[in-house]
């Protein structure tokens, strides 16, 4: 009976049915020896069901395998503890065939989960077990195949991988005989499998033509069991190509070597990247002229060698002159455009072995390698020069453009990097200084003067906190009535070795350094503390204030002279402040703003150096000025003789102009008497100048005004 065999191979009822004897014992008997057989190896899980479905015996090993305790299983639907996981109707169709059949059903792999969430492959054979010719309950046989399906994935896997790998992929037994390749190893190398299986490795030696490094990979492969690298494989066809690759040796459980795997990637694409990225790094992108990390990079190069060789280098820094000027009034594109054709020329001044490089903006540093004499140099400077100047057509442009070189020699100039380019630069400033377009070789007194304004600078960031700066004030004076009606102020440094310097000595430098800021901030609010001095003295006196183009593009400009007056007491309208065409010129639509919120605050505004620049008389009647100030060049043309006809016709014409827009004007630097005559016919209101004070017409004011004495 299998009821009772069961109990006694378990001592637990598995069975709920107990079976007697009838028709379809024979089939019982069958299955009993079966069951009987497999009890005792414990691998494979028994288990039966009734027609409803609900489980009937359910041995040791299904329980192991399902996880699920006899108790716990005996007397439910088996649906319920275990189901196919995917093809359920394949599944159910096999049970319900050996229900319908009453034969066995051939054996199935099916995938399986059971209620608590486990999951496995088994392998499954039905039995039908017939009790008085009924088919009764089926037995079931299930093995454990999870592991088995797991490995076979893998090995699938492994297939794929192997296929479908883009590097080239070849195995070999124990003697490098190639036993197998993949697809990719035709597209790679361009040998069919046919070609190389069956055929020993070292006759394809992927680019290891050395026979020494050769025989020390394959040492390395036989110590570490492993070897990679980049290699210069070759394809069939004799083309060479970057590869990198990698060598394994494979053992079996044993521990001896079963197989070597080749692994070999082209990398030519990967190789190419590198370079493109490294070419944008190195190289400037408007010009693709190498950069200042390439030319430093071939400096050093060339230094080495020059050190060694005993030979000479030079550098070459060049400046364009005024390309400001180009990109301001051309737009960028122009001058991106003119850049690019001055590096093109710049190229074919020099030979394959000198580097030509942008260093940014319009500055280019070129390094001779290996020249003779410090002539070959200047030479080479020379035809630059001359290759510079041919005009640049840019349509419809035809631009004109020089440039300034400076020149360090190696080993005269300096022995390192820095030193020689420094002094290169040093020089290309002289070049400049000499006016332009031309060369210059650098000298060590060039650094003497180069250091001279570096501590010139230094000294004047340090005279406002010393108090090192004077205001003069020249007085201006009503032509119709002789009586002073305002001050300008001048500033003056008193510098402790040089005396006291006039603007034209440190503006330039000052505004260089940013420092024309503070200085004209300190200028504005001492000239209005002077103006109430003045005032207070009975002179109310309009006092007038050069505004330098820092000051005058401030965006808080407005803020400081509302403040400077608040604080002096000075009322608005004894402020006069004076700029420049250029300047207002420079600020385009924003100098308009500028200048109406100034006259806002009731301060008056004054056009100065009148006559000098490119004046737009168009828009100067858009501007909220109140007067103009005729450049003293202009009046130095009035001269007796007559000799300054043209430019004392520009005098006239200016005043006439002021008229005409209502504006007062005011002739500057006047010394003779002739002069003021000239300006007085023509109908100027004012006038300023030393003759004032030859002629006495500052008596008594001059105290008020505090002159500064040199
Ligand atoms: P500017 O505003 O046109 O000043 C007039 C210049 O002519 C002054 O030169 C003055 O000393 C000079 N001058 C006056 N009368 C005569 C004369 O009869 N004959 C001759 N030959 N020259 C005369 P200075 O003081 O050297 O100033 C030069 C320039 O420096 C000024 O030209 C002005 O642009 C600038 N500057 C002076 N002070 C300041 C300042 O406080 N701030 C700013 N931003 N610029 C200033
Ligand atoms: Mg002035
Ligand atoms: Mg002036």
């Amino acid at each position: 009976m299998v009821g009772e065999q069961n109990d006694n191979i378990d001592g637990a009822p598995l069975l709920r049915d107990q079976p007697s004897g009838g028709p379809g014992q024979q089939a019982i008997d069958f299955v009993s020896r079966i069951v009987a057989a497999i009890e005792l190896t414990p691998m494979v899980a028994v288990l039966s069901i009734d027609r409803s479905g609900v489980v009937c015996y359910w041995n040791q090993a299904s329980a192991a395998l399902y996880g699920i305790p006899a108790e716990q299983a005996l007397g439910c639907q088996l649906e319920q503890l275990v189901q196919p996981d995917g093809r359920a109707d394949d599944y159910h169709a096999a049970i319900a065939a050996v229900w319908h059949s009453g034969q066995p059903s051939p054996a199935h792999d099916w995938h399986m989960q059971t209620t608590a969430g486990r999951q496995l492959w088994i392998y499954s054979t039905m039995f039908p077990v017939f009790r008085d010719g009924q088919l009764q309950q089926i037995f079931r046989m299930d093995v454990d195949i999870t592991a088995r399906k797991r490995q076979e994935r893998t090995l699938h896997l492994a297939a794929q991988v192997f296929e479908s790998s883009r590097d080239a992929i070849v195995l070999t037994d124990p003697q490098q005989t190639v036993l197998l390749v993949n697809q990719a190893y035709s597209s790679v190398t361009g040998y069919a499998a046919a070609e190389i299986v069956g055929q020993s490795l070292a006759l394809h030696r992927s680019g290891i033509e050395d026979e020494a490094r050769y025989q020390q990979i394959w040492a390395e492969i036989g110590q570490a069991g492993h070897w990679q690298g980049e290699v210069w494989a070759q394809r069939k066809d004799g083309q060479r190509y970057p590869a990198w690759l990698s060598l394994t040796a494979l053992r079996d459980r044993a521990g001896h070597i079963s197989n070597y795997m080749g692994i070999l990637s082209d990398i030519s694409d990967l190789k190419q990247s590198e370079a493109h990225t490294r070419h944008l790094a190195e190289h400037d992108f408007l010009t693709d002229l190498p950069n200042r990390v390439l030319l430093r990079d071939r400096l050093s190069l060339a230094l080495t060698a020059a050190r060694r060789n005993h030979s000479m280098l030079a550098i070459l820094f060049l400046d364009l002159d005024r390309f400001k000027q180009v990109n301001d009034t051309l737009g960028h594109h122009t001058g991106d455009l003119l850049l690019q054709e001055v590096a093109a020329r710049l190229v074919r001044c020099v030979r394959g072995a000198d580097t030509v490089s942008r260093q940014g903006g319009d500055e280019f540093v070129i390094m001779l390698a290996d020249i003779s004499a410090p002539d070959q140099a200047a030479h080479v400077a020379d035809s630059i020069l001359q290759a510079i100047a041919q005009p640049v057509l840019l349509e419809p442009h035809r631009l004109s453009v020089s440039t300034s070189i400076g020149i360090s020699i190696y080993p005269d100039d300096g022995s390192d990097i820095d030193t020689l380019l420094k002094n290169a630069d040093v020089a290309m400033y002289h070049a400049k200084e000499n006016g332009r377009n031309s060369l210059q070789f650098f000298s060590p007194q060039m650094n003497a003067l180069i250091s001279e304004r570096a501590s010139f600078a230094q000294e004047l960031r340090r005279a406002l906190e010393r108090q090192e700066f004077v205001l003069e004030y020249q007085a201006e004076i009503d032509i119709a009535s002789g009586q002073p009606c305002g001050a300008e102020a001048l500033i003056r440094w008193r510098h402790p070795r040089l005396g006291l310097l006039l603007p034209e000595r440190f503006i330039g430098v000052a505004e260089d350094n940013g420092l024309m800021l503070p200085i004209g901030h300190w200028v504005l609010q001492q000239a209005c503390l002077a103006a109430r001095r003045w005032q207070t003295a009975g002179y109310p006196l309009v006092v007038a204030v050069n505004l330098s183009p820092a000051q005058f593009m401030q965006k808080d400009l407005v803020d400081t002279v509302q403040a400077a007056l608040q604080q002096s007491g000075l009322a608005a309208p004894l402020l006069e402040l004076e700029l420049t065409e250029a300047l207002i010129m420079k600020q385009g639509g924003a100098a308009l703003a500028t200048l109406k919120a100034l006259r806002g605050l009731g301060v008056r505004l004054t056009i100065d150096d009148f006559g000098t620049g490119y004046s737009r008389l168009g828009h100067l009647q858009d501007y909220p000025v109140d007067k103009l100030k005729i450049d003293r060049s202009l009046v130095a043309a009035i001269v007796a003789n007559g000799d300054g006809a043209p430019r004392t016709a520009a005098v006239s014409a200016i005043i006439a102009l002021a008229r005409t827009l209502q504006m007062k004007v005011v002739a500057e630097g006047v010394e003779t008497p002739d002069q003021l005559q000239f300006l007085r016919q023509h109908g100027c209101d004012l006038y300023q100048g030393n003759y004032a004070r030859r002629a006495g017409q500052l008596d008594g004011l001059s105290a008020v005004l505090g002159a500064v004495e040199p």
